[in-house]
């Protein structure tokens, strides 16, 4: 029953306008004005709901705004637990705090919940024993209960209690089923909240924490001071070839048997993470000497060598591992994760194994200095280029937008990751220029597609760090009005992260002012309340790639974008998936209403000519064009 409020008041309206007799006109005014006033409190409580970051708060504001808009001694809202049990949520008029149990036996909660009816007790007389029991003590006359609808059957139920008998009526009904409806949502987003967060927290293969978590924990046991803290870094030797000949599914049937066997020789408080691919970390928390680190990092590459089980029979395997330890190696997480990698490569390397850190063998000043003086001229001398990856409207085949990725082939080491230049030019300040370059490109060829009739829109990959210089809006309207390129041909992609910092926020405020677009990038792996989105200056939510790319098998992924899906609706945002590689990802996505994506299986990034070429031969580009042109 999910009448909305403003179906009522017509209801009402067009009743009124057929009586005649002047009594009745008098009671339906009545009734019309409660349904106003109630219609009120719905659209007050919907409002919070989407506002706030914290969910027991909307909870207790629901039960009051019932209790007081129909002047009721008791209202609560009951949940389910996924045992059976049931516990209050929030209340209001009794004493009951959330998570203490509910009655249960034959109570108004058992029965809607059971029978997800509504359910109007119009005496106590109605009940079994042991509820009418409980209801005769607190002085309750009469009750009227709905369901608070959950992902798989009822979340619980908005329970409400009069004093006096027969004090509800339909109406009544409709308003409870409406401050339902909101508890539904609001609980349903706390939900992906938490959700979310967990995903951004820990692997979603293993279960084990992340690369963030790992950094967190290291620094509390850096911070805890309670004595010499351990870092080993590990990866699987022979991993890849696994992953190639037997396929990924093998691949990450022996990923999870990694961690187990990193446990045995493990002390219970250690964290064991996992950094992606094959690559774990272990942050040892119990304090240990460095003879202990190097006793114990030898024997976890023992429990690393040996063969693991495939469905193809076991597979031999054997690991690098690295350790650091603080504070003779280094006193924060950043310098002793860089010292374990130098050290695990040594392990390599000379295929020891193992190895502990040590300054003499690992430490190699000129080789990053070096890095940083190639990079520098390879701005400098033009070798940025950009390759442009289309954005496809799943249901038209559509494209109107492209996003340009940096690529950067140095002359001496051959081609280099982005997600590792982009890192280094941002630890050695030469972010700044690396991104100027790169919208330098952009905006050309913006200009380029723009005289040719195309009109595609770039995203351009915008970090905070860039974002937050003062006067940055004003800087990149000028450049585009140099370039001649409309305002509303530039995407922004900006990370969660970048949306905590308030000069970068002020920044995209700006823009979208403007006229510029501004995407959230890998949307689900940081932090962000979902709420907070509202007052954020983004119009659409980039789905990462992780919950992408095995959408069509993992029940987790799919339940995780249906939510998300459903909350940019609510929010009045935009979605793009990306990372689609498979026809059976695409239709997943088209049967959940994401409307459109990005992704291998359309096109990888591409040089712009190679793109032009592709857009040609597209069955709908001709469309895309005539579209913007
Ligand atoms: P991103 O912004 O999330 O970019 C998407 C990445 O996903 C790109 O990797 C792209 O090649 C890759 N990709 C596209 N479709 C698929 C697919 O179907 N499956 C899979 N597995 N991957 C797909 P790329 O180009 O290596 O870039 C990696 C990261 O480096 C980017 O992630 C971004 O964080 C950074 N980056 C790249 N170019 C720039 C840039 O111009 N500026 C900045 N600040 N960062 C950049
Ligand atoms: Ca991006
Ligand atoms: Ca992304």
């Amino acid at each position: 029953m999910r009448t909305g409020p403003r179906g009522l008041v017509r209801g009402a309206a067009r009743a009124l306008a057929g009586h005649g007799r002047r009594s009745d006109r008098v009671e339906l005014t009545e009734r019309l004005r409660a349904r106003e006033r109630q219609q009120a409190v719905v659209s007050a409580l919907g409002q919070s709901a989407l506002a706030s970051r914290d969910t027991r708060a909307v909870l207790d504001e629901a039960v009051r705004a019932v209790a007081t808009t129909l002047d009721l001694c008791i209202v609560n809202l009951v949940e389910r637990r996924p045992d059976g049990s049931q516990v209050f949520a929030a209340t209001y008029g009794w004493d009951r705090r959330p998570g203490d149990p509910a009655p249960a036996a034959g109570g108004p909660a058992t029965q809607v919940i059971r029978g997800g009816e509504p359910l109007l007790v119009r005496s106590t007389e109605a009940l079994p024993a042991p509820a009418r029991a409980t209801m005769d003590a607190l002085g309750i006359r009469s009750s009227a209960a709905v369901v608070v609808a959950g992902d798989d059957g009822p979340w619980g139920a908005l329970v409400s209690h009069s004093s006096s008998p027969d004090a509800f009526g339909p109406d009544d009904l409709h308003f409870l089923q409406s401050v339902a409806n909101v508890v539904a949502a609001v609980v349903a987003r706390a939900r992906v909240e938490h959700e979310l967060q967990l995903r951004a927290t820990h692997d979603a293969l293993t279960g084990l924490p992340g690369r963030e978590l790992l950094r967190e924990r290291l620094n509390a046991a850096l911070a805890a001071q309670a004595g010499p803290v351990g870092l080993l870094l590990l990866d699987l030797n022979g991993f890849k070839d696994v992953n190639d000949s037997l396929g990924h599914h093998v691949g990450d049937d022996v990923l999870r048997q990694v961690a187990p066997r990193l446990r045995t020789p493990l002390d219970p408080r250690d964290t064991v993470a996992r950094l992606g691919g094959d690559e774990f970390a272990v942050c040892l928390a119990a304090p240990r000497s460095r003879e202990e680190l190097r006793d114990l990092t030898g024997r976890v590459s023992d429990v690393l060598h040996g063969t693991y089980e495939t469905p193809f029979g076991p597979v031999s395997l054997g690991g690098s591992v690295g350790a650091a330890l603080a504070p003779d190696h280094g006193l924060d997480a950043h310098t002793l994760l860089r010292h374990a990698d130098q050290a695990m490569y040594r392990a390599k390397r000379e295929s020891t194994g193992w190895a502990v850190y040590d300054p003499r063998l690992d430490e190699d000043p000129t080789t990053r200095l070096r890095a940083v003086n190639e990079l520098r001229a390879a701005i400098a001398q033009g070798q940025i280029r950009l390759a442009y990856q289309p954005v496809v409207h799943l249901a038209t085949g559509t494209v109107r937008s492209v996003e340009a990725l940096a690529r950067w082939t140095s002359p001496t080491r051959g081609p280099q990751s982005p997600a590792d230049f982009v890192a280094l030019a941002e630890r050695s300040g030469l972010i700044g220029d690396l991104t100027d370059e790169i919208l330098r490109l952009a905006c050309e060829q913006a200009a380029r597609w723009l005289t040719a009739g195309r009109g595609l829109a770039v995203a351009v990959n915008l970090p905070g760090s860039v974002l937050a210089q003062h006067g940055y809006a004003r800087r990149l309207a000028q450049r585009l009005e140099q370039a001649g390129v409309p305002t509303r041909l530039l995407h922004v992609e900006v990370t969660e992260t970048t949306l905590v910092s308030e000069a970068a926020v002020t920044t995209l405020r700006h823009l979208v002012d403007l006229g510029m677009r501004v995407l959230v990038d890998d949307f689900g792996t940081g932090y962000s309340s979902l709420g907070r989105l509202k007052q954020l200056p983004v119009q659409t939510l980039k789905i990462d790639r992780s919950f992408i790319t095995g959408l069509a098998e993992d029940r987790a992924d799919l339940a995780i974008v249906r939510a998300v899906v459903a909350l940019a609706d609510e929010l009045g945002l935009d979605v793009v998936a990306e990372g689609v590689e498979t026809r059976q990802v695409a239709d997943a996505l088209v049967a959940l209403g994401v409307p459109r994506a990005q992704g291998y299986l359309y096109a990888p990034p591409l040089p712009a000519a190679e793109l032009e070429a592709r857009l040609d031969a597209w069955p709908s580009s001709r469309t895309a064009m005539t579209e913007i042109g």
